[in-house]
């Protein structure tokens, strides 16, 4: 069976590296694929782990020899998905999670359209300010920047399948998790028990016609008009 393929960007500083690590933990049979980037490793980054460093003139050679799924350039550096990663994936039997750029994650719905997309938003613009800040990584002017290209990446939220609002951590975690687990229990077409019945409500209150009432206020402190977008 063709393995399932999730998604999930996010403005910088969102929660998104934390709550895949959890759903990592959690969820049995999700690959994660280790992207190739030409950016250097901060702080504890381990080549391979975190990402795969590698010069220019290499990532050029990989575009040149279609190794990639998909490849952009964020923040004047290369990233990419080998596709390899999707081959081993469905070798093993298991899905697999993205988690990419907004043009990234465009590319992929263009190949593979049933991919599943999640959008994580934090709470406001003050938060993620707080978060970037607490995370204790970047300069002032590094979090400025962040702040002025979340407004511009958010911009893009209309084009994702789910929208999750990373507020309170354990909840952020329980709906990750059950959009994840629904998208299978969908696909699988069984009869649905009582506890998988309530996993599939969970993460439909997070689809994104369902949850639009709720985005008003935090496109609104990005200064993201609602108007402006296909949303
Ligand atoms: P990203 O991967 O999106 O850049 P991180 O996962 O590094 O973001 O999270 C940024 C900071 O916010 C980290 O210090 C993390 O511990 C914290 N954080 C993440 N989610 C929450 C949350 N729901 N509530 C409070 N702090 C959070
Ligand atoms: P960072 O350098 O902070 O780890 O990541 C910067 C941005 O690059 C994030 O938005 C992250 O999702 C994105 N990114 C990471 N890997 C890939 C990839 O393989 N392809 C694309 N398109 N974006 C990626």
């Amino acid at each position: 069976m063709k393995p399932l393929v999730y998604i999930i960007s996010a403005p910088s500083g969102s929660g998104k590296s934390t709550l895949v690590n959890e759903l990592r933990k959690l969820v049995p049979g999700l690959d994660f694929s280790v992207s190739y980037t030409t950016r250097r490793p901060r702080g504890s980054e381990q080549n391979g782990r975190e990402y795969f460093f590698v010069p220019v003139e290499d990532f050029e050679r990989m575009i040149g020899a279609g190794e990639f799924l998909e490849h952009a350039c964020v923040f004047g550096n290369y990233y990419g998905t080998a596709k390899r990663f999707l081959q081993d994936a469905e070798k093993h039997g298991h899905d697999l999670l993205l988690d990419i750029d907004v043009q990234g994650a465009a590319q992929i719905k263009r190949q593979l359209p049933e991919a599943v997309s999640v959008f994580i938003l934090p709470p406001d613009k003050q938060t993620l300010e707080w978060r970037l800040r607490h995370r204790s990584q970047d300069s002032q002017e590094v979090i400025h920047k962040r702040l002025v290209a979340a407004a511009k990446e958010i911009e893009n939220y209309p084009e994702y399948d789910y929208i999750l609002i990373n507020d309170r951590l354990e909840q952020s975690i329980d709906e990750l998790k059950a959009i994840v687990l629904s998208e299978r229990l969908r696909r699988s077409q069984a009869r649905l028990s009582p506890a998988e019945t309530e996993i599939v409500a969970t993460a439909e209150r997070c689809l994104l016609p369902n949850i639009r009432g709720r985005l008003q206020p935090i496109l609104a402190s990005f200064a993201v008009s609602v108007t402006s977008t296909r949303g």
